[in-house]
C-alpha cells in the first residue's frame, strides 16, 4: 500500500475528482479527512464507504476561501488523526458564463475559492507538516496554461494563479514539503454536467484520446504525486489531457 498509515486531508472530496481521489487513497491504506462545503449527505456517505474499505475518515464543513473555517477545519483533523500527511487542494468553482456578464462578486468568489482557498489550506497544513514533513498535491487545469475561451475567463485567471502559487509554495516549503500540481484537460464530472452537446462533442474530437477522463483517472497521478514513488518531485505541474489540439 502506497499511503499506509498516511493522514490525507483533501478539499471538495464531497463529490468528483476529489471523491475518487479519497476512495483512491483509503485503499492504498490513507485515512481521509473529506472536507465539503454543501454536499454534506455525499460527504457522509462518503464517510461509510471508506470505512467499508477498511479505512478511517471524518467529513468537515468547510468553506476554504474563509481563514476561520479552514483554521477550525485544520484544527478538527488534528484532533480526530494527530497529524496531516497529504494535503489535496482540489475544491474549485466555476461561472461559464459570457466575460462581461460576469459580475465582480462572481470574479471574487472563483478567486477566492480556487485561488485564496489554495494559499489557504496551504498555510494551516504547512504548519502541521513542517515538524515531520508533508506532501501537497493542488489542482490547476489546463486552462491554466492555455485559457480555455472568454466564458471562463474568471476561472482560467485562478488556474493560473494555482500553477504560479505552486512553484512559489515550492520553494518556501523546500525540503519538509513537496508540493506539486496537476492540471487536468477535460474530465467527466458534475462541473461538465451543463455544457452544451455540440461543444462536448467538439471538445472530445479535439483530444487526442477521443474522450473525457474520469474523476479516477486524476486520482492516479495524484496517489503517485502523494507517494514516495515522486519523491525527487516539487515545484511540478503534469498536465493530464489526453492529448488535446
Ligand atoms: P465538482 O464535481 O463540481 O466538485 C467540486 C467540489 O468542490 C465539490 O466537492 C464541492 O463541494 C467543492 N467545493 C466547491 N466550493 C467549495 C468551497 N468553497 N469550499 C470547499 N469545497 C468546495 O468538480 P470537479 O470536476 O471534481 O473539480 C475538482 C477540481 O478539479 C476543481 O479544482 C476543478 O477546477 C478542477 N478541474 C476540473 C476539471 C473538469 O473537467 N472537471 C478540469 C480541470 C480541473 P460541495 O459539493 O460539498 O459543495
Amino acid at each position: 500500500m502506497k499511503l499506509k498509515d498516511k493522514v490525507a486531508l483533501i478539499t471538495g472530496a464531497s463529490r468528483g475528482i476529489g471523491r475518487a481521489t479519497a476512495v483512491r487513497f483509503a485503499k492504498e491504506g490513507a485515512k481521509i479527512i473529506i472536507n465539503y462545503f454543501s454536499s454534506e449527505s455525499q460527504a457522509k456517505k462518503l464517510v461509510e464507504e471508506i470505512k467499508k474499505i477498511g479505512s478511517d475518515a471524518i467529513a468537515i464543513k468547510c468553506d476554504v476561501s474563509q481563514e476561520k473555517e479552514v483554521k477550525e477545519m485544520f484544527g478538527q483533523a488534528l484532533k480526530k488523526f494527530g497529524k496531516i500527511d497529504v494535503l489535496v487542494n482540489n475544491a474549485g468553482i466555476v461561472y461559464d458564463i459570457p466575460l462581461f456578464q460576469k459580475t465582480v462578486e462572481q470574479w471574487k468568489r472563483t478567486l477566492d475559492v480556487n485561488l485564496i482557498g489554495v494559499f489557504l489550506c496551504s498555510k494551516y497544513a504547512s504548519e502541521i507538516m513542517l515538524k515531520k514533513g508533508g506532501v501537497i498535491v493542488n489542482i490547476s487545469s489546463t486552462n491554466g496554461i492555455n485559457s480555455n475561451g472568454p466564458d471562463s475567463a474568471d476561472y482560467d485567471a485562478s488556474k493560473v494563479g494555482v500553477i504560479s502559487l505552486t512553484k512559489n509554495l515550492a520553494e518556501e516549503l523546500a525540503p519538509k514539503i513537496r508540493i506539486n500540481c496537476i492540471a487536468p484537460g477535460w474530465i467527466d464530472t458534475d462541473m461538465n454536467k451543463n455544457l452544451p452537446k455540440d461543444y462536448v462533442k467538439g471538445e472530445k474530437e479535439k483530444t487526442f484520446l477521443k474522450r473525457f477522463g474520469t474523476p479516477e483517472e486524476i486520482a492516479s497521478v495524484a496517489l503517485f504525486l502523494a507517494s514516495d514513488d515522486a519523491s525527487f518531485m516539487s515545484g511540478s505541474i503534469m498536465v493530464v489531457d489526453g492529448g488535446y489540439k
